[in-house]
């Protein structure tokens, strides 16, 4: 049954023209499924599981971890060394629970108390990142929050301190401190970003932006100002909470309004980059963030042929309508 269901998505993102992936928050059984349909020769995309993990350093955990990783390595289609944790959970009224710098407005626009929690720790984190390097995992940390995202920085900062040589990345990042921008470079460490999220709709206008203040509606999803400060930006989705679809994403990264409701207008208009650094993002530099970039994520010669056909042709002064409405071809 899950099997299927796993086949059914794989069919699904070929046809949106996506060949390999990382699978944020894997758990067990689903590695056991993948590792399965590998065997039966009915996998076809190169997948890298992040292993979902409470980041609870143990023995009996990375034990736990290692296995999993031992398994998936029995298919050269598969990996399953990175490791997923959670550093908050999600802006929206009224969770509200992505850990803030400053606290969220109330809903009559002043300042409350509320700031988000902490999922982990810091130094929780950090000795479990450490843990992790030693035992050969990278990292993927889920960070809504600007505070989220400090605290995974400073985690990965002490791990790089201590000699860590793993890829390190952060998920979302819906809002990141200015002063923290420059230290994605200086650490290395990818900014996973997913833009689906990067429109004006009920979420952002009616749950996010009124309990944010002016100053920080001025840059959610900071995209363009990620970049600007050296980052290697890299593309993702959140399915099945959004679309898997790149082209939708880079549809609205490149023009950061929704496609299905213009009139809204912009969200965060000083935050697009053009259609080709959203292209670079989601082929050789999410190759780069998965260490399969001597293989894949461009068109080189001795590079595996793992490409794609698109139904017309794209470039920086495309319309998003025009990105929006791309179609991989199928093979005749
Ligand atoms: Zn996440």
């Amino acid at each position: 049954m899950r099997e299927r269901a796993l086949l059914a998505a794989l069919d699904a993102l070929a046809k949106a023209g996506i060949t390999s992936y990382l699978e944020a928050n894997t758990s067990e059984e689903t590695v056991r499924n993948y590792v399965q349909l590998a065997r039966n020769q009915q996998l076809h995309a190169h997948v890298v599981m992040a292993l979902r993990s409470d980041g609870i350093d143990s023995e009996a955990e990375f034990t736990r971890l290692k296995v999993l990783r031992t398994l998936a390595a029995s298919e050269p289609l598969l990996r399953a060394d990175y490791i997923k944790l959670f550093a908050d959970g999600l802006m929206e009224f009224p969770t509200q629970s992505a850990a803030m710098l400053e606290p969220y407005l109330e809903a009559d626009g002043k300042p409350g108390r509320n700031f988000g929690p902490t999922y982990l720790l810091p130094d929780v984190l950090s000795w479990f990142i450490r843990h992790a390097d030693g035992e050969g995992f990278n990292v993927h940390i889920h960070a809504i929050g600007d505070r989220a995202a400090r605290i995974a920085l400073d985690a990965y900062a002490d791990s790089r301190a201590h000699g860590g040589q793993r890829s390190y990345s952060i998920a979302h990042l819906e809002l990141v401190d200015p002063q923290d921008l420059p230290r994605f470079k200086a650490l290395n460490v990818y900014p996973s970003l997913q833009l689906q999220w990067a429109r004006p709709d009920n979420y952002s206008v009616e749950a996010v932006l009124p309990y944010i203040g002016a100053a920080r509606q001025q840059r959610p999803y900071p995209e363009r100002s990620l970049k600007d400060a050296g980052a290697t930006i890299v593309g993702g989705s959140d399915w099945n909470v959004s679309t898997f679809s790149p082209f939708e994403a880079m549809a609205i990264a490149i023009s950061r309004r929704n496609p299905a409701e213009p009139q809204r207008g912009e969200l965060g208009a000083n935050e697009t980059l053009p259609l080709r650094d959203l292209f670079a993002a989601c082929t050789i530099d999410a190759a780069r963030m998965l260490g399969l970039d001597a293989n894949l994520g461009s068109l080189q010669a001795g590079k595996a042929a793992d490409l794609i056909v698109l139904d017309r042709r794209l470039d920086d002064a495309s319309a998003s309508s025009e990105v929006l409405a791309t179609q991989v071809r199928s093979p005749s």
